[in-house]
């Protein structure tokens, strides 16, 4: 836990969130400013800033259950049309909330490349 970071005070409550799914190692909720109909954020309870040290925890079982969850919420919200998943990894690439986060986007179609 970090006492700064706002997506800890989301896992701890003390910030209130749409959640769609929580369990000890899994939090999903609706972004607060959506970039397509559906718009969720999938993260894992523990604090990690960047995907590079939450893979150097090591923890494998997190990892699989984030993507399990991931791609169970992108199949639901998607309504199988498809979605798309994005981790913003690092200032160049748009992360402004320091803990790490995948984007489930569902609900329009997206072009290719992203800008
Ligand atoms: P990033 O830019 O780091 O990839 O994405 C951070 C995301 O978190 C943004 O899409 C932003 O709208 C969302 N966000 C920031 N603060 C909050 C908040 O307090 N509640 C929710 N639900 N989403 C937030
Ligand atoms: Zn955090």
């Amino acid at each position: 836990m970090n006492d700064e970071c706002i997506f800890c005070k989301i896992v701890r409550k003390d910030v209130p969130a749409d959640e769609v799914f929580r369990d000890d190692d899994v939090l999903a909720f609706h972004d607060l400013n959506p970039q397509a109909p559906c718009h969720l954020l999938v993260i894992p309870t523990r604090h990690a800033a960047h995907l590079s040290d939450f893979v150097a925890s090591g923890d494998d079982r997190v990892a699989v259950r984030l993507m399990d969850i991931a791609s169970d919420l992108g199949t639901r919200f998607g309504e199988e049309k498809g979605y798309r998943i994005v981790v913003n990894e690092g200032a160049l690439a748009g992360q402004t909330v320091f803990h790490l986060h995948f984007h489930i986007l569902a609900g329009r179609r997206f072009s290719w490349p992203p800008g």
